[in-house]
This record gives structure tokens, C-alpha cells and sequence, in this order.
């Protein structure tokens, strides 16, 4: 059976020319509105009536300066409108977060890719969304505005639980920061779907880590689409840290992922093939990294 779209409902179309403009209508209009990014959730969301409809939908894209990505010594600064595929091809992301690259080709297709943006996919907060794992092991954080405050949330605590966020109603997520990471630093992210992109992760696994001279001197794993939010794995971790990695002890932390996660059933994939795949998917993200 085809998708049935409806109309869009109705709602007020916002266009602020400024960030302030926009902080003063998140104030006035508090739970009311829906931010608009790409759209590339929003709208398909809207039609299927799948959201509460907002009163209001404020469009960012009206706005000059939020689509930069700067690279400096302290690290990456993402901006709330920055595409997909300027992530992608951002020199600073391809040569200090290749694995932020790799998370942005796995996405979606071309069209998609070139409207949507990472704080969209962060703030739609779905538990496959492809950016936030690999995010999560180069400890990133967002930055978060109100018309009154800012603060910084790391990613790791900005999901509560399925489409749902840290974010309060008047605030919206102004940057997306990455650490800078050390030299010999590598991440990998995989992704399982029935199709190359245009499709949602069954299960999606980054990891970023430092091998140094056969010893494990750093390393964050992180899942997607295996827990009702993307999650960390610290056990398997703990696994690894500081110890001389061997092909024993990989296959021992990708089996101690799996007792991180809590899949679902679902006409997509089972839970015992996703934990099977959490296993193989983190071993194989794990040989990659530390002992390739
Ligand atoms: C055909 C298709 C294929 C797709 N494939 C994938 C895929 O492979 N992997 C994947 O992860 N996703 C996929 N998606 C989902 C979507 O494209 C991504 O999640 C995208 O990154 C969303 O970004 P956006 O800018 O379009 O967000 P929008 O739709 O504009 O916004 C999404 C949500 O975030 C809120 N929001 C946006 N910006 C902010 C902000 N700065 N502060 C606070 N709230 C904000 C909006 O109000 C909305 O609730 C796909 C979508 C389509 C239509």
C-alpha cells in the first residue's frame, strides 16, 4: 500500500531575518511552533499528521551565518543549518572527522542530503538517526539557546527517549561542537539496512579510538537504532582501555555490547537479529580501528 499525504496543516509561517528575532518568537510562542531546518522530517511529519500540529512553524533558513562549519585548534563548530552534504565535504571534517563524513554518506539520498542538516537529525532525535553515534564517541556537545540563557549539553545526555530531547520549550540548538581529537585518532561507522542509504538503520555502530604500539589508549563505542535513544557502551569499552588488544579481546567487547542495548521487535528486523548484528558490526568496527 502507497503512502497516503495529506495536506500540510495549518499553521502560521514564521521567517525571522535574525537569531534574536527567532530566540523572541521561541519566548512568545513557547510549545507552539515547530522550527523548519531542512524540512526533511518536519514536513513529511506534518503531512502524516505523526506530530501534534504547531500553531506556528518558524523557518531558520531566512537567517544568514547559521550554515558554518569552522575548524580551529579547540576543534569543530557546526551550525544549525549546515547541510548534510556540506558536512560531507568539508575539508576540516574529511581530514580531522572522517568518521563524521562517512555518518553524513550514509544518509539518505543526494536531494536529501543536500536540505537536510545535522541538527535536524539531532533534534528529531529518533534512535536510528545516523550523525548522533559517531558524534557521541568524538564527544560532542550542543550548544543551546533561549532568549535568555545559553548552555552546553554534551550529546551523550541530550536524549530522553524516543523523539524526545533535553530541550526545553522556549530553546533551540544554536552550534553543534566537536573536541578537537588526538592525532593518532581513528572512527568508523557502520551502518545494516536492507538498502544503501535512502533507507533507516536496522543497527548502526560508530567507534572512535587511539591504538598506540598494540595498547588500547582510548576508545568510545556507540549504537544506534538498538535502544529506545542512540547509547554508549562503557562496559564494552572498559573491555578494551588500556589493554593490549588481541582478536579475543575485541570479539569479548563487541559481545559485551550487545548487553548494552534493548532492541525492539519490529517489521524492519527482529531484536535477536539486531543483537546478532550489534555483535558482528561493533567486532568489525573494532578490527578496523585497533588492530587493522
Ligand atoms: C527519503 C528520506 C530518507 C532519509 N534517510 C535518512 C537516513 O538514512 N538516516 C537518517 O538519520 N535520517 C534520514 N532521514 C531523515 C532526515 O533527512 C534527517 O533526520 C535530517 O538530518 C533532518 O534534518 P532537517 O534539517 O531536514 O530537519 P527538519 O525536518 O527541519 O527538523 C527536524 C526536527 O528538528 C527540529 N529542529 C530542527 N533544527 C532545530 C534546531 N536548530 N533547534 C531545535 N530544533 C530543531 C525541527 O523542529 C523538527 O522537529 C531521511 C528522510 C527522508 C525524507
Amino acid at each position: 500500500m502507497g503512502i497516503f499525504y495529506r495536506r500540510l496543516p495549518r499553521f502560521d509561517y514564521v521567517v525571522p531575518k535574525t537569531l534574536d528575532e527567532v530566540l523572541k518568537a521561541l519566548n512568545k510562542h513557547k510549545g507552539a511552533y515547530r522550527l523548519l531546518a531542512g524540512g526533511t522530517d518536519l514536513i513529511p511529519q506534518l503531512k502524516k499528521r505523526e506530530i501534534k500540529e504547531p500553531e506556528y512553524v518558524i523557518d531558520l533558513k531566512g537567517i544568514s551565518g547559521l550554515d558554518t562549519i569552522s575548524y580551529d585548534g579547540n576543534g569543530l563548530k557546526i551550525g544549525p543549518l549546515a547541510t548534510i552534504t556540506s558536512i560531507a565535504q568539508s575539508p576540516a571534517v574529511q581530514e580531522h572527522y572522517p568518521i563524521l563524513a562517512q555518518a553524513a554518506l550514509s544518509m539518505a539520498s543526494p536531494q536529501v542530503r543536500n536540505r537536510g542538516t545535522f541538527a535536524g537529525n539531532i533534534c528529531n532525535a529518533v534512535p536510528s538517526a545516523d550523525s548522533i553515534p559517531s558524534l557521541i564517541t568524538l564527544s560532542a556537545s550542543v550548544k543551546i539557546r533561549s532568549a535568555r540563557k545559553e548552555r552546553i549539553v554534551p550529546l551523550e545526555q541530550f536524549f530522553i527517549g524516543p523523539r524526545i530531547t533535553a530541550l526545553k520549550a522556549n530553546e533551540m540548538v544554536v552550534e553543534i561542537t566537536v573536541p578537537q581529537q588526538r592525532e593518532t585518532s581513528r572512527g568508523v561507522y557502520l551502518k545494516l539496512s536492507p538498502r544503501h542509504s535512502m533507507d533507516l538503520a536496522i543497527v548502526g555502530v560508530a567507534v572512535t579510538g587511539t591504538c598506540e604500539n598494540g595498547i588500547c589508549k582510548d576508545i568510545r563505542i556507540a549504537l544506534g537504532a538498538v535502544a529506545p535513544t542512540p547509547v554508549r557502551a562503557p562496559t564494552a569499552e572498559a573491555v578494551l582501555q588500556g589493554r593490549q588488544i588481541t582478536s579475543a579481546l575485541v570479539d569479548e567487547a563487541a559481545r559485551n555490547a550487545v548487553t548494552q542495548c534493548s532492541p525492539i521487535d519490529d517489521h524492519r528486523a527482529s531484536r535477536e537479529y539486531r543483537c546478532d548484528m550489534i555483535y558482528v558490526l561493533t567486532r568489525r568496527a573494532l578490527n578496523q580501528i585497533l588492530l587493522s
